[in-house]
């Protein structure tokens, strides 16, 4: 039977920053505990707030001695109602107007209600839907003029200032990135982020765009492409192409789509991943209950493992760790969750991917070698984490990837793909060297064992030509 090192997971936890979890204690315990990522959600946050959380995390996490990813959320492009003296009251079948530019006259019977989006006139069809409040009011629109479109109340609740609209099946016309997106990223880069998570992604187009600001700024944080509306998932082949990995946002999805259709489209993401050995992200709600109870409740455990028998690289929590009354408690139960279904994963190599070159190719055999010795695992030298990912993507149960780096960065980065630890290691000039020293590395951390057979993924130097190899190594 085939055993997997103490603390060894494959799929990887990410939380979400917030006033539950901020200070050094909780980063501590959480970071301790096994947290992999930690999220900044640009929607909340001010320019001090982030220079601080990031340089407190830095520091927690070299005084736990683990690594620990951080990934800025932008907030995108995002249509909002404006601001409101006091909350109003909506009722079944009142008449609200939405007023995209200047005043208009408020008529009788309707009450007018600011929006800053000024193509809604234009955008939205007679009959179509409009949601407020993270779909909890639900309008119908049955008339528009230039500037504004008249509602019927579908879904009574309360509005206050500010909500969030949701126009499903619109294909905004927003800019991918907004002002405040590019005065965010400023701050992260510069604070030294690892991962952007874009909002809201509708075409590989929006990728680009963030891909070109970021080169221009000189950072090397890997794009997390947000799917959250209707034109992402028509899209996702070229946005899961285009970026460096998926974030499924079931939160603003599963208002955007039909709620019933969520399921289908979080498997079409994740396998659309597979195929492009792209890692895949499934977000919000997990344990969406653990906000207030100690327990999750018997559907949430089985959404979680839903997600890991689909072999996701991460599951993330939101408000379970920002406001939630048990932080900890949460993560502790997606451990849990993870350490029990990992076993029953199915473990057949992810036959999906095409590897086009001859060195990919040898990656799948280093994981059938490695599968084939038991209580195994690959070691794999990377410096742009190519690699590991291509590993990781491999998804071969039973074999941890140890891949070594010596790019900071690309350590970190690399706490994000399935199955893969990563390890910072200064690379000698000798390659023989540098495996002697990873592999002493693994028994002075006590991933393996004296006696415990690796798999060496490897280039040597022979007759002054660079030869990619495979090698069969024991630890001594
Ligand atoms: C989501 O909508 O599921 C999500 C992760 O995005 P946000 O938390 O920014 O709404």
């Amino acid at each position: 039977m085939t055993q997997l090192p103490h603390n060894y997971r494959y799929t990887k936890i990410i939380v979400t920053l917030g006033p539950a979890t901020e200070s050094v204690e909780k980063l501590s315990q959480m970071i301790s505990a096994g947290v992999d990522i930690i999220r900044l959600n640009m929607a909340h946050a001010s320019e001090q707030w982030v220079r601080e959380s990031i340089a407190r995390i830095r520091q927690v996490s070299v005084e736990v001695g683990r690594p620990v990813a951080i990934m800025m959320d932008i907030k995108g492009p995002e249509i909002r109602t404006g601001d409101l003296a006091t909350p109003v009251e909506l009722r079944m079948g009142d008449r609200i107007r939405l007023v995209v530019s200047g005043t208009v006259p408020q008529r009788d019977g309707e009450l007018n209600i600011s929006v800053n989006y000024p193509q809604l006139p234009r955008d939205i069809v007679l009959g179509g839907t409009v949601l407020v409040d993270s779909g909890m009011i639900r309008l119908k629109a049955l008339e528009k003029d230039q500037l504004s479109v008249l509602c019927e109340v579908l879904t009574p609740g309360k509005l206050s200032s500010r909500r969030h609209i949701n126009l499903p099946g619109v294909e905004v016309d927003l800019p991918a990135l907004t002002e405040k997106d590019v005065k965010d990223l400023r701050v992260g880069i510069d604070a030294g982020i690892d991962f952007v998570a874009l909002s809201f992604v509708r075409r590989a187009a929006d990728v680009h765009e963030l891909k070109g600001l970021l080169t221009g700024l000189g950072s090397k944080a890997r794009i997390i492409a947000k799917i959250e509306e209707q034109s992402g998932v028509k899209n996702m082949r070229e946005i899961i192409r285009a970026s460096d990995g998926i974030m499924v946002a079931r939160g603003d999805l599963g208002i955007e789509i039909d709620y019933h259709r969520l399921p289908i489209v979080q498997k079409e993401l994740v396998d659309g991943c597979l195929a492009e050995a792209k890692p895949v992200i499934i977000a919000t709600q997990l344990l969406e209950s653990m906000i207030t109870s100690p327990m999750p409740t018997r559907a949430e455990i089985s959404d979680v493992s839903n997600a890991i028998r689909e072999q996701a690289d991460a599951v993330m929590l939101s408000g379970e760790t920002t406001t939630g009354a048990y932080p900890l408690e949460s993560i502790e139960v997606l451990k849990n969750i993870i350490n029990s279904i990992q076993p029953t994963l199915d473990g057949a190599i992810n036959s999906r991917i095409v590897l086009e070159e001859p060195k990919t190719k040898m990656l799948r055999s280093a994981a059938v070698l490695a599968q084939e010795l038991g209580s195994s695992g690959i070691v794999v030298f990377t410096r742009s984490g190519f690699l590991a990912q291509m590993l990781g993507a491999l998804r071969a149960r039973n074999v941890p990837i140890y891949a070594f780096t010596d790019v900071e960065t690309t350590f970190r980065q690399l706490v994000l793909p399935w199955g893969v630890e990563p390890f910072l290691l200064e690379f000698s000039d000798d390659p023989e060297q540098t495996i002697l020293d990873a592999l002493a590395c693994l028994k002075q951390k006590k991933w393996c064992q004296s006696g415990t057979w690796l798999v060496v993924v490897t280039h040597v130097v022979a007759n002054h030509k660079v030869i990619e190899t495979m090698q069969l190594r024991q630890i001594s």
